[in-house]
């Protein structure tokens, strides 16, 4: 009998969180490159910037709000496309080469 996964393209191996985060470095700006204005965030009934951020940088409060430290990001632009309050993110690069740098394992 064929295998039904011959065909497939190959799949991107299973990586931990820790793992993925190992992959990177990251050379922090002591300006935030994202600001995210909680009081915007207070009302948002989605939070989708928790479930799409890969580096796991928003972190929901038992209040309903949210807290981030944009330290450990990737610079992936997800959190700003899928937020959908005006003004509760404000998203630029870091200045001057800062920020992530990807490097193999
Ligand atoms: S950043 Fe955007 S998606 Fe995330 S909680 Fe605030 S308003 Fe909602
Ligand atoms: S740009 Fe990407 S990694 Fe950085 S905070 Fe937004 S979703 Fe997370």
């Amino acid at each position: 009998m064929p295998d039904p996964d011959a065909s497939r393209p190959e799949r991107w191996p299973d990586i931990s969180f820790e793992d993925r985060m190992a992959t990177t470095v990251f050379d922090v700006h002591e300006r935030a490159h994202i600001d995210v204005d909680s009081s915007v965030c207070d009302g948002c009934s989605t939070q989708r910037c928790v479930v799409v951020c890969p580096a796991n940088l928003f972190v929901p409060t038992a209040e309903g709000g949210i807290v981030f430290n944009y330290e450990q990001c990737f610079e992936c632009g997800a959190c700003y496309l899928v937020c959908n309050e005006e003004g509760a993110i404000t998203w630029t690069y870091p200045e001057g080469g800062h920020g992530v740098v990807f490097r193999r394992s």
